[in-house]
């Protein structure tokens, strides 16, 4: 593939000149996928907070002070960087690096936490509220609500708070209280049923702060808004830094966050824009969680997307190696950018994405989160494989301290890996 080849692959000929005036719908659809599955009570309290964001968002109050919040506390701009050592030891190709890994709190989730944040002190609210899983989620909004000094609710499984010690240790310091859930699987799932059941007894007072693209409109369009800021950022600095668009552009989709705001950085451009899961031990149910390769159709947490479900059609049980990627569903506007064809979703294996990590680590000094090592994984397999030279362009969702513990405990420090 030459970069005259790259042709976008627009699907029924769709333009992308005026995409996010008209994406999603009014009502909160991208396609077929997204809406708003709730109780009534939940739906009108989705109102109020779509018709705040649309007002709040547009003014000129909030927009300068979230551009001096990403520059003075966050570190943005986070910068686009070459990896020419990989790229080297790979062949021709050329690999690119957008550094979300940077930011304040180590990956890209604080960009839409400090938007949260702040739309909730524009609205008046004294508390925001969410689930964590693995407790990512859960430090990046308890790092917003340390900075606004609002109150902070994070929901997470028993199970979980268990696991994820030095993050539940973290949430407590920056102030957050952190609520242990003893019902069911006592993991995720069950940490935002409690996080809504809870949004629904006190939505006058408290704001519910989701930690992806996904969730009841106007979730998955304001976490992408939100997020937009990353691929913004990342065209004008390749294009300042090589003269040219990258052939492809690639992230990890877990809810599908950080690949969507990089992705619509470039849905214009005739680049390639590969969204990569993960497929963690292999495609047997159970063992991964590549959610738009083998899911179907479904409804989970208020939205409609593809799903992986069992055979009684509840959502399955998921694997990765990374934490922030097992989710059986995924953000209604991947699933429109699957069936329009605009981009094309990939998988890499949990091997895979320790060799990337692995990589990464030893030829460029950055030790990279598990998560965003699916898209270093995917990046490698194409300059490995590729006739032609390409310019390929990763977004670096964050970095792997938090993962130190767990690959050393599983993988060792990698000699096998990188020879
Ligand atoms: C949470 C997380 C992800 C997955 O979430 P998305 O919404 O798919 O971006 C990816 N990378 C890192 C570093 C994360 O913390």
């Amino acid at each position: 593939m030459s970069s005259s080849s790259a042709e976008p692959t627009t699907g029924n000929q769709i333009t992308y000149a005026d995409y996010f005036r008209r994406t999603p719908t009014k009502d909160g659809w991208f396609g077929k996928y997204g809406g708003i599955f709730v109780p009534p009570e939940l739906a009108s309290v989705m109102e109020e907070v779509r018709l705040a964001y649309e007002t709040i968002s547009r003014s000129h109050e909030f927009i300068s002070e979230l551009r001096r919040i990403r520059k003075h506390f966050q570190g943005r701009p986070t910068p686009v960087y070459h990896a020419a050592r990989l790229s080297r030891h790979l062949g021709r190709s050329q690999i690119y690096l957008k550094r979300e890994d940077l930011n304040h709190t180590g990956a890209h989730k604080i960009n839409h936490c400090m938007a949260e944040g702040l739309l909730a002190k524009f609205m008046g609210k004294k508390k925001i509220i969410a689930e964590t899983g693995a407790g990512q989620h859960g430090v990046a909004l308890a790092t917003a609500a340390a900075y606004f000094g609002l109150e902070c609710d994070i929901y997470m499984g028993e199970v979980d708070v268990a696991k994820q010690a030095p993050n539940v240790a973290r949430m407590k310091i920056l102030g957050t209280r952190v609520i242990p859930v003893t019902f069911g699987q006592r993991t995720l799932k069950e940490a935002v049923d409690a996080c809504l059941m809870a949004y629904m007894q006190d939505s006058v007072n408290q704001i519910y702060c989701i930690g992806s693209v996904v969730g009841p409109h106007p979730f998955p369009m304001m976490v992408r808004d939100f997020q937009r800021v990353v691929g913004i950022e990342a065209r004008e600095q390749i294009l300042e830094m090589t003269g040219n668009l990258p052939d492809v552009v690639t992230a990890c989709v877990g809810g599908g966050s950080n690949a969507m705001g990089m992705f619509s950085g470039f849905l214009a451009d005739p680049c390639e824009i590969h969204g990569v899961e993960p497929l963690g031990k292999g495609p047997n149910p159970g063992e991964h969680s590549a959610t738009m390769t083998y899911g179907k159709e479904g409804v989970i947490h208020g939205f409609r997307c593809y799903l992986l479900q069992n055979d009684k059609g509840e959502p399955a049980e998921v694997h990765s190696v990374a934490s922030g990627l097992d989710y059986p569903g995924v953000g209604p506007e991947h699933c429109h950018l699957l069936d329009s064809r605009r981009v094309q979703y990939k998988t890499a294996t949990d091997e895979e994405a320790v060799e990337a990590f692995f990589m990464l680590s030893r030829m460029e000094g950055i030790i990279p989160a598990l998560e965003s090592s699916h898209g270093v994984a995917h990046a490698i397999r194409l300059a490995r494989t590729s006739k032609e030279p390409l310019s390929i362009l990763v977004n670096l969702s964050g970095r792997g301290d938090k993962d130190m513990d767990y690959v050393i405990e599983h993988y060792g420090t990698g000699e096998r890996y990188v020879k």
